[in-house]
């Protein structure tokens, strides 16, 4: 019944995400979700919203989720951000979805890695928005200079997806510098996980947007909310196309979790620090069974064992209920991305990886 689509639909090719099984008991290290709870206060926020009978929910929610944006803006007083700086979203990827269209479609074709989060190409498939890549470097970073070229935009993940490899502040300065005429959008999906927030820049660089979810750090990926912050200008470009689309994206309990969840700077703390010491462990266990594994500022690694093929070892970690991302993708298909669980679970991991490689 295809002859009823638009025609547009046809040259989809949409985002496969990782896969998410129905199944009990597997140890599921494949789509970087948080191995601890979000924090108490914000599942009481949630449960105080919907109360005894759930009557608030008759009523739509703020529009243009206030609560949140001073949420946000509080979180980052020490960069001196205010709440018409943020952008709040259904998810990060609903935000970069939005920043597509609103500030990365121009005549001139946007830069982002090769190697990188595989929405952004499927993005500009959607929006119709003309892209180049440009390579890692042999050691998987990226590398600034290489993005003192023209072009329409440029974004990029820091750290970067799937490498996990982190630039310091000053690299992405090098990158907004030399790139004054184009928005220059920082992903950081995974920076609470030991990179440095590009939002500290935002008020020098008026071409600077970074977006954030609460999918990883803040435990969140089944609320779905995210955010961006950078100059009011940007904000009001996304909030025309945010307010062309749907007006009501955060639902009243993602807006009561999200704030929550934002204002408990301790369980945050606490939560980021278990994920970061965990993957120091898991990266040191690795490396001793022979893989190679890349430095990493996020809440998984990415590995490559120099004499076992990356899908074998995906299979027969699945065989044990393990489950672990490998991408079928030039360059990096030796390489597998195993999100840090519970210490548990990376044992278990661990056992795995010395039964089959013995
Ligand atoms: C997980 C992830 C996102 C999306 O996060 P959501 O808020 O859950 O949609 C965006 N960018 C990168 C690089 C990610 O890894």
């Amino acid at each position: 019944m295809s002859q009823y689509w638009s025609p547009v639909v046809h040259g989809l090719t949409p985002y496969t995400p990782g896969e998410q099984p129905k199944l009990a008991n597997l140890v599921k290290l494949n789509t970087n979700e948080n191995p601890y709870p979000p924090s108490p206060k914000a599942v009481a926020a949630i449960q105080g919203e919907l109360g005894e009978d759930g009557a608030r929910l008759r009523l739509y929610p703020d529009p243009n989720g206030d609560s949140l944006k001073g949420a946000v803006a509080k979180h980052f007083q020490a960069f001196s951000i205010t709440p018409a700086q943020v952008f709040v979203g259904n998810s990060s990827d609903e935000v970069l979805a939005h920043v597509f269209q609103a500030l990365l479609k121009h005549d001139a074709p946007i830069l982002f890695p090769d190697i990188s989060y595989s929405f952004y190409p499927v993005y500009c498939g959607l929006y119709g928005i003309a892209y180049e890549t440009v390579p890692l470097d042999e050691s998987f970073a990226i590398r600034p200079e290489d993005y003192d070229q023209p072009n329409g935009g440029i974004i990029f993940p820091n750290p970067n997806a799937p490498t996990g490899r982190a630039l310091s502040l000053a690299q992405i300065e090098t990158v907004l510098v030399s790139n004054p005429q184009s928005v220059v959008v920082i992903d950081e999906a995974y920076v609470d996980f030991g990179a440095d927030s590009a939002v500290a820049l935002v008020n020098q660089h008026p071409n600077l947007l970074v977006t954030q979810t609460l999918s990883k750090s803040r435990a969140l990926a089944g609320l779905r909310v995210g955010f961006a912050v950078g100059h009011p200008a940007l904000i009001e470009g996304l909030e025309r196309v945010k307010n062309s689309f749907n007006s009501y994206p955060l639902d009243r309990l993602a807006l009561a979790g999200a704030v929550a969840a934002l204002e408990d700077e301790a369980w945050f703390a606490k939560s980021c620090q278990a994920v970061m010491a965990t993957r120091e462990q898991l990266s040191h266990e690795l490396t001793s069974l022979g893989f190679a594994v890349l430095p990493s500022a996020a809440n998984f690694l990415f590995v490559r064992h120099p004499e076992r093929d990356a899908a074998a070892l995906a299979l027969a970690l699945r065989e044990r209920s393990i489950i672990v991302r490998h991408f079928r993708q030039p360059r990096i298909d030796q390489f597998l991305r195993i999100t840090i669980g519970t210490d548990a679970e990376c044992n278990l991991l661990v056992a795995a990886l010395k039964e089959i490689l013995a």
